[in-house]
């Protein structure tokens, strides 16, 4: 079993990317002068393409550790984007099946329903940080300032609610750029990834869903729900996975709390 304590990555080195792009950036610069943009040009954008295609995959590693998977045998339910007017349906859902999860929210969601977040609390769940406005066609492109915003304010709203700050990051929609690192560090943010999603966007059945996920629903999965989206499928589908982990015999617990 994985110690607790290695579950909480929080980054060190935020800025390691940075020398590595200057040095391809300045090979790239001397090809171009030795050999011409026949050289120049393809390096350019080979070198452009490793430092951005790490950005869209939600489980690497280039930019921010990243848990992909929960230590044990028990399974990791993470449900983002709420508070929403599902989370009491999705708090009920859990109890009967005695699970428990993480609910990865939206700080704004959470400013103006501040009551949900105390009752996901009461109901022995966790929280997560899932940026201030969900930005999703945007979030991979934010700068420095506007990153250490979205992630700094959600971290200030619900630590305001909650009393105490959440422990665990999520990007939105998976999309982890180069300044997330830097306001993980300064929030001590361990960064979720997941293994098991159903791809529940936007034309999306319950039926679909759940035979997505299902073969990925094993010991030491991070599970990828969601709740309040405006397809209406977030509940049936919260029920099948739930369904289908008590087929299993898997049980849904949150990770033990670290020092
Ligand atoms: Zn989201």
């Amino acid at each position: 079993m994985t110690a607790p304590e290695t579950l909480h990555r929080i980054p060190v080195r935020p800025w390691r990317w940075l020398p590595w792009l200057l040095i391809s950036q300045l090979l790239v610069a001397l090809l171009w002068w030795r050999l011409g943009w026949m050289w120049g040009l393809p390096a350019l954008l080979l070198s452009h393409t490793l430092f951005i295609v790490p950005v869209f995959l939600p489980n690497s590693r280039f930019y921010a550790p990243v848990v992909s998977r929960a230590p044990g045998q028990d399974v990791w339910l993470t449900i983002d984007d709420g508070p929403s007017a599902e989370t009491l349906a999705v708090l009920d859902l859990l109890d009967q099946h005695d699970a428990k999860a993480t609910f990865f929210m939206v700080g704004e969601r959470a400013q103006a329903r501040p009551e949900l977040v105390h009752e996901v609390l009461r109901r022995g769940h966790d929280l997560g940080n899932h940026s201030h406005s969900h930005p999703q066609a945007r979030f991979w492109a934010l700068g420095p300032a506007q990153m250490a915003q979205e992630i700094g304010q959600c971290q200030q709203a619900l630590a305001a609610i909650a009393g105490a700050p959440p422990r665990w990051y999520r990007s939105v929609v998976g999309m982890t750029n180069p300044f997330v690192a830097a306001a993980l560090k300064r929030h001590a943010l361990a960064r979720i990834g997941w293994s098991a999603r159903g791809y529940d966007g936007v034309d999306c059945t319950p039926e679909g869903v759940v035979a997505r996920i299902a073969p990925d629903l094993e010991p030491g999965a991070i599970v990828l729900l969601h709740e309040g989206a405006a397809h209406g499928h977030n509940l049936a589908i919260i029920e099948a996975v739930l369904q289908q982990l008590q087929t299993r015999g898997l049980r849904a617990r949150l990770p033990q709390p670290t020092a």
